[in-house]
């Protein structure tokens, strides 16, 4: 990457990283044996207010073993947002699992709660939430039809560490949730991931899937699972972001706040919302999108700004057009236009949290340039 190219993204390690990481060497504590990975489920399960959690080696992974723990089978339904990273949908699919596609908001890039029922059938097992880019999922309609018709929910609150729903942190809302710890996440260890549930048996086959579902008789195994296993020094990152998560949450909102002040006056692209009814935004990425009568596609504008050395990302390829899925049968000529029109329209621009006021600036200047 060239000098001066402003990423889409740069991760902040300026907390205990260095210490901890030094102790895990020190101790020569680095597999998944170590403390830290104890220390870690216990601070996340602490910080969202969950009985029991998994760390693992993705958000990923953690999307695998919720699927799989939750034992949904063959033939089974979902209904998750078609606007979305295909790590929730393919967690079904190489299950046997069908996922069954909603629409998104195009304000708050969240699935259309009002289309879930019409989806219901007697095969329907799980809702899938999803929180995209800043905003949380309206999530009590979505509880009381899970309650009216007994579905289990699975959270992927990868992108919403620290962030709240009226109040209730992010990730206390599925019967199993899951984070993500990739760097672009609030709190990063490189790759990683964690399974939340307040479900002892539930917690024990998350930990059985995570470990190759070992049992007491070493090497004897009932039931095929996955080395999705977090290394200590994985975790030794994750506890120092941990505890900086007041000053990360503030630096996002700080940052999100700062552009909508200055990219107000750009008539052609629509800003974020920045807070609905239910929650306050967290800008986990600062998400645009083109207006209507905007003659230029996301695509266009996204190689302009990258000739003016700014960082950006295309919002998420719907799941319902995406090839792989198509060349399976699923999802042939469905239609959510919405979730369309967003990866038509939509892109994110530089919003890590190494980011700093100058770049931001820059970043601003060159938006008003080329739009
Ligand atoms: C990042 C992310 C994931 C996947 O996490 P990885 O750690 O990259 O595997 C899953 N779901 C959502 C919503 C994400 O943003």
């Amino acid at each position: 990457m060239s000098e001066n190219f402003i990423p889409v993204n740069a991760p902040l390690l300026d907390g205990n990283e260095k210490k901890y990481l030094q102790e895990c060497i020190n101790t020569g504590w680095i597999s998944s044996q170590g403390p830290f990975v104890k220390r870690f489920e216990e601070d996340v399960a602490s910080y969202v207010g969950r009985g029991f959690a998994t760390a693992c080696s993705s958000g990923t992974a953690a999307l695998d073993i919720a699927v799989s723990a939750l034992k949904l089978k063959n033939g089974d339904e979902v209904i998750m947002p078609s606007f979305t990273i295909i790590s929730c949908a393919q967690a079904l699919v190489k299950q046997g699992v069908k996922p069954v596609l909603v629409d998104s908001d195009l304000q708050t890039f969240n699935m259309k709660v009002e289309d879930i029922e019409a989806k219901i059938t007697p095969k329907t097992k799980a809702i899938m939430i999803v929180h995209i880019f800043g905003l949380t999922v309206d999530v009590d309609p979505i509880i009381d039809l899970a309650k009216k018709y007994d579905l289990k929910i699975i959270e992927d609150a990868a992108q919403m560490l620290g962030q709240e729903y009226k109040g209730r942190k992010c990730g206390s809302f599925g019967d199993i949730s899951v984070f993500s710890f990739y760097p672009n996440k609030q709190v990063t260890t490189g790759e990683g991931g964690m399974v939340l549930c307040d479900d002892k048996e539930l917690d024990k086959r998350a930990k059985g899937l995570r470990n190759l579902c070992f049992t007491q008789d070493r090497f004897v195994h009932e039931e095929l699972g996955y080395n999705y296993r977090m290394t200590n020094l994985q975790a030794a990152l994750g506890v120092a972001g941990l505890e900086k998560i007041e000053k990360i949450v503030e630096k996002k909102r700080w940052i999100g706040k700062l552009y909508n002040g200055l990219l107000k006056d750009i008539e052609v692209i629509n800003l974020p919302l920045e807070k609905t009814d239910y929650c306050e935004n967290i800008y986990w990425v600062y998400a645009i999108t083109l207006k209507d009568k905007y003659k230029k596609t996301a695509k266009e504008v996204m190689q302009e700004l990258s000739n003016h050395k700014i960082g950006t990302r295309p919002f998420f390829y719907p799941m319902h057009k995406q090839p792989v899925f198509n060349k399976m049968g699923l999802f042939v000529d469905e239609s959510l236009p919405n979730s369309e029109k967003l990866y038509e329209k939509g892109f994110y621009i530089p919003s890590g949290l190494a980011l700093s006021e100058e770049e931001i600036h820059k970043v601003s200047e060159v938006l008003h340039k080329v739009l």
